[in-house]
């Protein structure tokens, strides 16, 4: 029978948006939209071209002076309406983030409600952005700082989640004065496409916002642009490197929220059912491609196998199918090629490197086989030094190692390159805050597995996971610079009179 292919009448039209322009095509490369369930391609894009950067930052700049000077009280409105009109399409979103990358329609309004959350909540710094005064070592003075924005911000988001990405750096960038020109991911176009045409019907003045669908080259282009000050950069480490060596011509500051390969510590004294099923989210959340899912499970040795069949147990509970049936739990992974390159890391993690395959790994056959399906896929015995162990998958891929000691979990936790986020499950206060303080992740939860993660929290990595923070009051400061001023209140001394 098959996944139902969902319709066409709910794709946006614009994939170029700039100043008071709205594009149906750009003038760069066509681009295929493949929708990840059947394989189908739903549209082709005509994407932005070079022409198009170059006319969506002029048109930031020129909008900038006007937006800056705005009060806060009226962009902190404009943002709150913004985020009615979000509220307001959330079952049309909903669609269009399943439509682009094949996430489960049930999640669709968690994740729509958490875009509008983050407007609303940024809305509410619009209107207190302050500076402060200092003393003087220098004689009399005002001495003061101010916070100011830095013009256009140039975002550049991946298609795990690009409404959450989107939103999580253009919320706190234009609460604070700044203008922004938005990479909407070449996989997954389509909610800030959207997003982007309801910026005007906010009333935003036109050039605050400007959204782009493009690839890599649109991306090169927007960081290499002299008319950006500052790029925030939301994906894998491969790009930031090649981001932050086009950024050193111009010398632009680059925030980077990047991948993971984040610890869930199991101790003995845990609730193991509740912890069976925040280590399965670690696969099913995105279909284990998410940025902070919870990949390496690490399992105090007494409760090792128990742990085990609970995850056995569990697994088969979990519906991996339409993403448009509301019955859904996990949809599929976002292309061939990533389903491909998925199947060999688990290959290599049990013929090469000996680890024992539990459940999954191998592609769903069905009315699955037609898309880009693969089950949870649990891998035990895992060394901590790895390939598995070590690089983020992206897919739903667990790899499970046993521990003895509270020592020996903490150094396995902190044993990779990344550093976004910890899990830690335990009935037992101290070792709680002990291990949250040992962790080296930007994000740690306790009895968890993201439900902490708000629009007031800072959310961000440690090591190659990135740095800078979005979310919180730490978020809105990454778009501010800072400026001292000093003014010498001193009376000047009375001339010398010549005799
Ligand atoms: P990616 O790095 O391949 O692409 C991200 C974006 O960068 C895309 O829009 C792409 O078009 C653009 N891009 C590619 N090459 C570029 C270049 N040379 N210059 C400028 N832009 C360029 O990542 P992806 O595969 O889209 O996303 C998955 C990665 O994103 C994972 O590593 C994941 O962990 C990470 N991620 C991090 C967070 C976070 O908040 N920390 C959130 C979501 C995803």
């Amino acid at each position: 029978m098959g996944f139902r292919i969902p319709e066409r009448s709910v794709i946006p039209r614009f994939p170029v948006i700039f100043g008071d322009v709205m594009l149906e095509r750009g003038s760069g490369k066509p681009l295929p939209h493949v929708y990840p369930a059947t394989g189908h391609t739903t549209c082709e894009l005509i994407t932005a071209g070079p022409g198009d950067v170059e006319s969506a930052i002029g048109a930031a700049r020129a909008a900038f002076p006007a937006w800056r000077a705005l009060s806060g009280d009226k962009r902190r409105d404009l943002m709150l309406k913004l985020a009615g009109l979000i509220e307001q399409r959330s079952k049309e979103f909903a669609e269009l983030l399943s439509l682009e990358n094949g996430a489960p329609i049930v999640a669709g309004p968690y994740m729509v409600m958490d875009a509008v959350q983050k407007f609303r909540y940024f809305a509410g710094w619009a209107d207190k952005i302050q500076g402060e005064t200092l003393g003087s070592w220098a004689g009399p003075a005002h001495n003061y700082v101010s916070y100011e924005p830095y013009g256009v911000i140039g975002v550049i988001v991946p298609w795990n989640g690009p409404l959450y990405a989107a939103t999580m750096v253009m919320a706190p960038a234009l609460a604070a004065g700044n203008c922004v020109v938005v990479k909407s991911p070449e996989l997954a176009p389509f909610s800030v496409m959207r997003l982007g045409e309801l910026f005007r019907e906010a009333g935003f003045p036109p050039g605050v916002v400007n959204t782009l669908v493009g690839g890599p080259e649109i991306g090169e282009a927007i960081v290499a642009s002299a008319g950006i000050d500052k790029i925030q950069f939301v994906g894998s480490g491969a790009t930031a490197r090649k981001i932050l060596r086009t950024a050193a011509d111009s010398l632009k500051p680059c925030g980077l929220e990047l991948g993971g390969k984040s610890a869930v510590i199991v101790f003995a004294d845990a609730d193991l059912q509740l912890a069976g099923r925040r280590g399965l989210a670690g696969a099913i959340s995105a279909s284990g491609q998410g940025c902070v899912n919870g990949t390496r499970l690490l399992v105090e040795r007494p409760i090792y196998e128990n742990y085990l069949k609970s995850l056995q147990t569990i697994a088969p509970h979990i519906r991996i199918g339409d993403p448009f049936d509301p019955a859904t739990i996990m949809g599929p992974i976002i292309s061939e090629a990533s389903v491909q390159r998925i199947l060999g890391v688990v290959e290599n993690a049990v013929q090469r490197d000996g680890a024992r395959l539990l459940m999954g790994g191998e592609r769903m056959g069905g009315d699955h086989a037609q898309g880009y399906y693969l089950p949870i896929t649990v891998i035990a015995d895992v060394a901590g030094d790895s390939a598995l162990a070590q690089n983020e998958v992206f897919g739903p891929v667990l790899a499970v190692t046993p521990f003895d000691t509270e020592e020996e979990a903490i150094a396995l936790a902190n044993g990779t390159s990344y550093g976004l986020g910890a899990y830690i499950h335990t009935e037992n206060l101290r070792r709680a805050h002990s291990v949250a303080s040992q962790m080296q992740a930007g994000i740690v939860q306790v009895n968890g597995s993201g439900e902490g993660m708000q629009p007031y929290a800072p959310f961000g990595g440690m090591k190659h996971s990135g740095h800078g923070r979005l979310g919180g009051e730490q978020g809105l400061f990454e778009f501010l610079q800072v400026k001292n001023v000093w003014m010498n209140l001193a009376k000047p001394a009375p001339a010398q009179v010549a005799k």
